[in-house]
């Protein structure tokens, strides 16, 4: 028995998290035994070069070396405390240092527990029960968030979910990415009702679709002229971008921030900051309640920690630009070369080819991306031994370990790959 079919006995679907199934590109999952820099192994001991990093985390590669000795001085003093700890402050410190708009922040354990708790935040601070999000956007699998959502919703085709009530479901007004206008006719429809706007600044959980134009901008003075919340929703790009995340690239100052991802290092961390007036209103200063057992983990902050300080290393973000432009524009190359006019969006180390002639700068875009055609170059990719994610809607990420020769190498097999099937 293989040992997918052995986990789908104990385990619904086998795996943990609904992507991770191989369910949009057919086959049987890569059961993975270990990491080291840009590689992972399978427990057959095959090779990938790995362009999931996690799914984003692993920004500085798999178990570097810096925070695995980290992990074990830390592991040594005991593993959770459920009481403050000097690391709590370290990582807060480091992140209101980096990111721009924070002032305060608190840890929790996932990027969904970051947004619930941002948006229960957005709510109370605004006595405000509404809000925007737009479509293909993932921001979790909270209820409010789970409508019309991108990632793995929208892999398997369900991006609203049995078992979110339609009272919640009715909260969440659905506009389009890159169109302000949808986002107008919403708050002229419910005036003074909306508490938020949550949005991935740069979306990457329907492929990567960059924000056009002012965007973001005309989005950040919408809000606050209807006095409603921007949330940045950075679990993807805070600290990938640009050390301040993207509302340092692109100057925006939201009002909420939520973090995951990078900010753990690779262990279980999300966060959610912004000013402290706003902050201030969480519980035990204020009245909005949210906690967690295991909150502020030593391990997850040690990693945090880590990882935060060797992006604030000199020319960390321009190394990792020069080598993530040499792959996009190899990408580019092969294509021009065979001749193929598909999309290929990227911005820094984040990137996504989609099976789609001419641009995709929407929702509506990315969804005309032949998603059989990307489950053959996926599986084609992984038999020469390249790791992307098995889906046709998220990103593929360049971290600091992937080497000039990792970079080449899969530069040529993206080549072959490509002329094998066109
Ligand atoms: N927000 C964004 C933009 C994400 O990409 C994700 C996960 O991929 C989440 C929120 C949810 O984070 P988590 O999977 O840690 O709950």
């Amino acid at each position: 028995m293989s040992l997918f079919e052995e986990a789908k006995k104990y385990i619904p679907g086998g795996v943990n998290s609904p992507v991770r199934a191989f369910g949009s590109v057919g086959g049987e999952p890569v059961f993975i035994s270990k990491g080291k820099g840009s590689k992972i192994y399978d427990v057959k001991g095959k090779e990938y070069i790995d362009y999931v990093c996690s799914w984003g985390p692993l920004i500085v590669g798999h178990s570097n070396e810096r925070i695995v000795s980290r992990l074990k001085e830390v592991i040594e003093n005991g593993t959770s405390f459920g009481a403050p700890t000097e690391l709590e402050i370290e990582l807060a410190k480091l992140v209101v240092e980096y990111v721009p708009s924070i002032e305060m922040v608190r840890m929790v354990n996932s990027g969904t527990e970051a947004v619930m708790s941002a948006i229960r935040l957005a709510r109370a601070y605004t006595d405000r029960k509404k809000i925007v999000k737009f479509e293909g956007c993932y921001h979790g699998h909270s209820d409010s968030l789970l409508v019309k959502a991108g990632s793995g919703a929208l892999t398997f085709n369900q991006p609203s979910s049995p078992g979110v009530p339609d009272e919640f479901a009715k909260l969440t007004l659905i506009a389009d990415y890159n169109d302000i206008e949808s986002v107008k006719k919403l708050f002229k429809e419910n005036k003074d009702e909306i508490a938020a706007v949550i949005i991935e600044p740069v979306a990457g959980n329907m492929g990567v679709v960059l924000p056009k134009g002012n965007f973001l901008k005309e989005l950040e003075s919408v809000c606050k002229n209807e006095g409603t919340l921007l949330i940045f929703d950075e679990i993807i790009t805070g600290f990938r971008l640009a050390k301040g995340g993207a509302q340092e690239y692109f100057g925006i100052d939201p009002d909420i921030t939520t973090l995951g991802k990078i900010i753990g290092g690779g262990l279980p961390v999300g966060a959610y900051g912004g000013k402290k007036e706003i902050m201030e209103m969480i519980s035990p200063v204020g009245p909005v309640y949210q906690a967690g057992t295991l909150s502020g983990n030593p391990l997850a902050m040690a990693a945090g920690i880590e990882t935060l300080k060797i992006l604030g290393e000199e020319g960390f973000y321009d190394k990792l630009r020069e080598k993530s432009n040499k792959l996009w524009e190899g990408f580019r190359e092969n294509c021009n070369k065979l001749g193929l006019k598909f999309a290929f969006n990227c911005i820094e180390s984040m990137g996504s080819l989609f099976f789609k002639e001419g641009v995709v700068e929407s929702f509506a875009d990315a969804v005309e991306s032949d998603t059989k055609l990307y489950a053959t170059f996926f599986h084609k990719m992984l038999a020469k031994g390249i790791n992307l994610a098995p889906s046709q809607f998220e990103a593929m990420f360049v971290s600091s370990s992937h080497s000039e020769e990792d970079i080449d190498k899969t530069i040529k097999i993206h080549y072959e790959v490509l002329k094998e099937m066109f």
